[in-house]
């Protein structure tokens, strides 16, 4: 065996596990739950609590966790020993089915929204029999993770894995009835599968010690421009410093130990800024895997001296990094809806699916702006980069030609759908050349699945992935409630004149230019397409009534549960912000203005010294004069941002705190950093109290 198959997944309870240690019948039951939907038949729990355990345990696991994503992102876990009274009164390792199948972590200070007030009961989380049970290693000794969801205990959702569970439930029922409607057999379960690529960057561990707002804030809040930052574009796809090979190669096998498949490993665009893509998998597991990478990039680049960065902005002036979600949709047979074919049912599949994310995106391109907002994102979406915050679809030439072909079909007959088909047929060939790409599109269809580039790179994609799940559901409602009010015609005729419809009618969202451009700016708010530059003005599109109504329809959120998410959005924002400017204020005090009195001290004792010798240095003299009036303006500007975050609070509400510090307050940060960024450029590097940006941005 190679190194690769042999630690594979050693740190999960797979499959291979269970089949091993669990009894025959037990292995049977509870892999028609995890594979085939049928719920959790709770006689096995205790043999799978007990199999869970001895493997553990022989594995050298001491204590068990449930892990669950609150909706402030990340994840969170409890751990507990498996220690215990034997009913003698000895101690001995005991873990039950109770235990695995549900726990009540102390949630009274995870964020609800309101949902659940401090004197209520508690929350508890479940086992999400589903995403199977791993080991992490603490300290020493190993901890066995349970995959959970997290719920008040009057069911609220409180957590964002039950929402997308339900997602995929809803998701279900609408493409298994559109299915029937089309006379397809063969479906009877829906698979999503989704490959989220991660862009990080990376700092020495030294020099992140020099830089307070990168420790607090995850960013810089301050730093020049580096006279060489990205304009060489030498660093993407360019050879990877050894240093960080070794980092990547003990990342890829942390990763595979896991049981997580890591693919691909690249520089991207920015200095100091690289890439890993996983090979796809189911949706759920995707996006466990993907919260573990984000946890296991930190830990292995602690080991070598490193700091991974996975905010949204680390650095101004350079690209920013971002979670492209690679989404697909298909059924039990294997097929992939968005895989075109020679088989001329699948590419019907494949055009309403098509058809399905077009009416969905065009009527809930608001809400999928706002499931990505939050203040880390909004330095990518709405502030010139990738990707912009309006909401458009990207095809290519080809497969846009096709949808004109069908747009304006004058008839449908054999002969026309057998055309289409083959048109179809013939794309993959083109659609997997790079040349048919469009960087700038936050929707791309690249060949068999719909790249979403929005997410941003800390965020759980969990999110965006319901949406692009609910949206999906809603399309293929529409399309399946349509076509039976098409009565009498030919089945697969009606499905063509209606497709031929609804790309007519969702024709605004899709867009094959330059996305970034002033032109589709101005075009696409003539076409009525929402564009939020920030996130206090995107998230009231949870809470109009179209998108509460899609929530509870897909049975993903009450109404209840909407309101209480945007609390918390909002929440999260605010706090973030307001962390954010209370430490420019404090390193602006305390580090940057201390710098300048050094520099005025210094340049005034030369000044003294030459007036003495009875020489007047114009040039010195105007440098004193200048670096006093530097601190001036710095100490101005660092009492109005100061003043700003109390003017902010004295809002009545929260969303417009939230829109004072994204507008007013966001400026005065501004103002403060330009003036801080000059300083950075004249005041002498001994006195320079943070390490610079092209210091940073050069590991080595
Ligand atoms: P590109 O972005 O150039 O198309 P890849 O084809 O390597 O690059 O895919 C990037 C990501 O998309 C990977 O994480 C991969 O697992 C994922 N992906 C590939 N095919 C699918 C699919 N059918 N469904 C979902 N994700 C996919
Ligand atoms: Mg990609």
């Amino acid at each position: 065996m190679s190194e690769l198959t042999e630690i594979f997944g050693e740190l999960v309870f797979n499959k291979n596990v269970m089949r091993d240690k669990l009894p025959h019948s037990t292995f049977e039951r509870l892999t028609d739950t995890i594979f085939n939907g049928k719920p959790l038949d709770s006689s096995i729990a205790e043999e799978v609590a007990h199999a869970m355990k001895e493997w553990a345990i022989s594995k050298g696991a001491t204590h068990f966790t449930h892990w669950f994503q609150p909706q402030r992102g990340g994840t969170a876990e409890k751990h507990d020993s498996f220690i215990d009274y034997s009913d003698s009164g000895n101690i001995i390792e005991r873990f039950s089915s109770k235990q695995l199948i549900q726990s009540e972590p102390d949630a009274s200070s995870f964020p609800s929204g309101g949902i659940r007030s401090t004197f209520e009961a508690r929350g508890y989380t479940a086992w999400d029999p589903t995403s199977p049970a791993f080991l992490i290693e603490t300290g020493k000794n190993k901890t066995l993770v349970i995959p959970s969801v997290f719920l008040s205990w009057k069911g609220d959702v409180l957590d964002l894995k039950t929402p997308f569970l339900r997602s995929m439930r809803s998701l279900n029922d609408s493409c298994i009835r559109l299915q029937r409607a089309l006379g397809h057999k063969t479906a009877t379960k829906v698979i999503v599968n989704c490959g989220p690529e991660q862009e990080y960057f990376i700092v020495s561990k030294d020099l992140y010690a020099t830089r307070p707002d990168l420790q607090v804030c995850g960013r810089t809040l301050f730093g020049a421009v580096p006279a060489k930052g990205q304009q060489m574009e030498d660093h993407y796809f360019g050879a990877i410093h050894e240093k960080i090979i070794k980092f990547m190669e003990r990342l890829d096998h942390e990763l595979y130990r896991r049981g997580i498949p890591a693919k691909t490993r690249h520089n991207e665009v920015s200095p100091n800024q690289f890439e890993l893509a996983p090979l796809f998998e189911e949706a759920n597991l995707a996006i466990d895997h993907n919260l573990q990478i984000m946890n296991v990039l930190k830990g292995v680049a602690d080991e070598h001296n490193l700091v991974v960065l996975l905010h949204e902005k680390p650095f101004a002036g350079l690209n920013g990094s971002g979670k492209h979600v690679n989404w697909s949709i298909g059924d039990n047979t294997g097929t992939n809806y968005l895989e075109p074919s020679s088989s001329p049912q699948k590419n019907l599949n494949f055009l309403m699916t098509l058809a399905a994310m077009m009416l969905g995106i065009d009527k809930f391109g608001g809400l999928l702006r706002a499931v990505v907002a939050d203040a880390g994102n909004d330095h990518r979406l709405g502030a010139n980069e990738a990707p912009p915050a309006i909401m458009s679809m990207y095809l290519g030439d080809y497969l846009t030609n096709l949808i004109h072909q069908i747009q304006n079909l004058s008839k449908i007959n054999e002969e026309t759908l057998a055309d289409i088909s083959m048109g179809v047929r013939n794309l993959p060939r083109i659609s997997k050349d790079y040349s048919d790409r469009n960087r700038t599109s936050p929707i791309a269809f690249t060949g068999n699945k719909f790249e979403f580039r929005a997410v941003g790179s800390s965020q759980n994609p969990s999110e965006a992935i319901t949406l692009l799940n609910q949206l999906c559901t809603y399309g293929y409602y529409i399309l399946e409630r349509r076509l039976s009010a098409m009565k009498g015609k030919d089945i697969k005729e009606s499905a063509m004149l209606l497709l031929k419809k609804v790309f007519k009618e969702t024709e605004r969202i899709r867009f094959e230019g330059n996305s970034y451009g002033k032109e589709w700016h101005h075009h696409s708010h003539e076409l009525g397409l929402p564009n939020a530059p920030d996130t206090p003005t995107a998230l009231p599109a949870f809470t109009e009534p179209e998108s509460i109504e899609l929530m509870e329809k897909t049975r993903v959120l009450s109404e209840r549960e909407v309101r209480s998410k945007v609390d918390i959005k909002l929440e999260t924002y605010i706090k973030t912000i307001e962390i954010e400017h209370k430490m420019a204020v404090n390193i602006a005090r305390t580090m940057i203005l201390p710098a300048i009195t050094k520099q005025i001290t210094l340049t005034g004792k030369a000044a003294s010294a030459l007036r003495q010798s009875n020489i007047i240095s114009a040039e010195i003299e105007k440098d004193l004069a200048m670096f006093e009036s530097l601190y001036n303006e710095i100490k101005t500007k660092t009492k109005n941002l100061e003043n700003s975050i109390a003017r902010a609070y004295s809002e009545k509400d929260t969303l417009k705190v939230a829109l004072y510090f994204g507008k007013k307050g966001a400026k005065a940060l501004a103002e403060l950093r330009s003036a801080v960024d000059k300083a950075e450029e004249l005041i002498s590097d001994e006195f320079w109290p943070m390490t610079k940006y092209q210091k940073l941005l050069t590991i080595f």
